[in-house]
């Protein structure tokens, strides 16, 4: 199977190719498809098989097709929720990457650092938004992040998040979340904690296991 099978975007598709991807990896071959159907998902998949591009690729197809269709409004469309300040910074240059011909704009939050850059990336404007929990919950307490144009929303290493102790921010979060929206949550082992929060999160979905 080629990235041109699945059906994406030409900007999606050389960008794929501008990284030297050939051929999608199995999480990609078989998250791709159920992401296209607008499908919720959970994933069974550690870090190093091709996991961001997984979820990545499906969301800027997505939000690249239907921006050409509506007018461009940088209002956060994508939510990505990672455990940790490096994770977020991967997987923000990935979309950057992944999305470097599609004119659409991410930003990482994370803690750790005094949050005005942040504040201020977000105040000029995102459609993909990459954050850890602690940082993300406090942006939002103060009122700089609105969720009312979310369409995605991706928990990244779950489990993770659970060891850390970011279970209840995590929760928080999502309560605050559009009820309308395509889920996806991804998790390296399946502790029943973590079960029970893919439950919660996720509407009728589609597992992918790796
Ligand atoms: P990830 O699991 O998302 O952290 O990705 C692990 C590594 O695989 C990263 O360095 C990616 O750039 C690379 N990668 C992702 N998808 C592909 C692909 N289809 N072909 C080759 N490398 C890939």
């Amino acid at each position: 199977m080629t990235f041109k099978e699945l059906g994406l975007a030409e900007p999606i598709l050389k960008a794929v190719e501008a990284e030297g991807y050939t051929h999608p990896t199995p999480i990609q071959q078989q998250a791709i498809p159920v992401l296209l159907q607008k499908k919720d998902l959970l994933g069974v998949a550690q870090t190093g098989t091709g996991k961001t591009a997984a979820f990545g690729i499906p969301i800027l197809h997505h939000l690249y097709e239907s921006i050409s269709l509506n007018q461009k409004s940088r209002k956060v469309k994508a939510l990505i929720v990672t455990p940790t300040r490096e994770l977020a910074i991967q997987i923000g240059e990935s979309m950057t990457a992944y999305g470097k011909y599609t004119g659409l704009r991410n930003t990482v939050i994370f803690g750790g650092v005094k949050q005005g850059k942040q504040v201020n990336a977000l105040k000029s404007g995102v459609d993909i938004l990459i954050a850890t929990p602690g940082r993300l919950l406090d942006l939002m307490n103060q009122g700089y992040i609105s969720f009312r144009d979310l369409e995605f929303v991706v928990l990244d290493e779950a489990d993770q998040m659970l060891d850390m102790g970011f279970i209840h921010d995590v929760k928080k979060i999502i309560a605050k979340l559009p009820a309308k929206r395509q889920s996806l949550f991804f998790s390296a082992t399946m502790p029943q904690a973590i079960v029970q929060l893919s439950k919660s999160m996720l509407g009728d979905f589609e597992r992918v296991t790796i």
